[in-house]
């Protein structure tokens, strides 16, 4: 089975007050616990945290958590990576600690730094309170979302490889160059878009978070106009997953997409697809969106 969700993503940021309010007030998050180190933990759902932000300035991805269902999974994750090659390092016990998970492993794929762990911590005694008026998230064993990391063109094929041959995610489809993967019935839960500006250093191109509800993207967009959130995408719906929703920008400066609806895959029908064109309406960027009648 392998990897079976995008469990958390850690994320070094330099401005952590008002990430606290960009998540709660605006993507609906709770805040969960703050470590005397300074790292505020996110809530999305029934697990202690989806989002651990540090602050450690470099406003840029500090690692992903990939989770696998149970030990045996993760000792033939193991295997798998020590076969394929790919050399990865026990988590230290603060490291195993900071997570709540009951074990963990990191390395790197083309310069991203990935965990794969089991175990993560739940607590249904406390019920999920929305940072806003939200119907919720939908993740539960679909995981927080997907998120997406700007390679190099000629990255793309040995990390596809990789993916797909060692860590043993599926196909979901392509967008022209661009791979999308799958480790449970979201769509897509990671790919690899080529980088699109030489400019922007960032490893995290954007990560996704899907709602219950299209109302609860409705209300953030227009809590976005309401106080100046940077909305780099208007609302749309993609061609692969068929998400309706828009991207707004992050007090890190990459950005998320806030979306509701997306399709699901079922492995025994599913055929991977080949698309020209990411959307099949709308993500128009502000430039090209037609000026209001005034
Ligand atoms: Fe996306």
């Amino acid at each position: 089975m392998g990897v079976s969700q995008l469990g958390y993503l850690g994320l070094s940021v330099s401005d952590t007050e008002a990430w606290e309010a960009y998540a709660t007030d605006i993507l609906g998050m709770e805040v969960s616990e703050r470590a005397a180190d300074g790292t505020l933990y996110l809530r999305m759902d029934e697990y202690h945290h989806r989002l651990a932000l540090h602050p450690t300035g470099l406003d840029d991805i500090a690692y992903v958590g990939w989770q696998v269902p149970n030990e045996r999974e993760f000792e033939a994750l193991k295997q798998s990576m020590f076969e394929g090659g790919i050399e990865y390092v026990q988590g230290s016990r603060q490291e195993i600690s900071d997570r709540m998970v009951r074990d963990m492993v990191k390395f790197e794929v083309t310069g991203v730094p990935y965990e794969v762990y089991y175990g993560g911590k739940v607590l249904w005694e406390q019920p999920f309170k929305p940072g806003r008026p939200i119907t919720g998230f939908k993740t539960g064993e679909m995981g927080l979302g997907h998120v997406g990391f700007a390679l190099e063109m000629d990255d793309i094929p040995e990390t596809t490889r990789i993916f797909r041959d060692v860590l043993g995610f599926k196909m979901s489809d392509w967008i022209g160059p661009t791979p999308f993967f799958h480790v449970n019935p979201r769509e897509h839960t990671l790919t690899f878009p080529p980088r699109r500006d030489p400019n922007d250093p960032k490893k995290i191109g954007h990560f996704m978070v899907e709602t219950n509800s299209l109302d609860d993207v409705g209300s953030c967009l227009d809590l976005c106009m309401q106080k100046g959130v940077e909305i780099t995408s208007s609302l749309g719906k993609h061609t692969n997953d068929h998400m309706v929703s828009f991207y707004m920008r992050t007090p890190s400066g990459f950005r998320v997409e806030y979306g509701w609806g997306g399709r699901l895959i079922d492995d025994t029908v599913w055929q991977v697809n080949t698309y020209d064109k990411a959307n099949i309406w709308g993500h128009l960027r502000p430039q090209t969106a037609p000026t209001p009648a005034s």
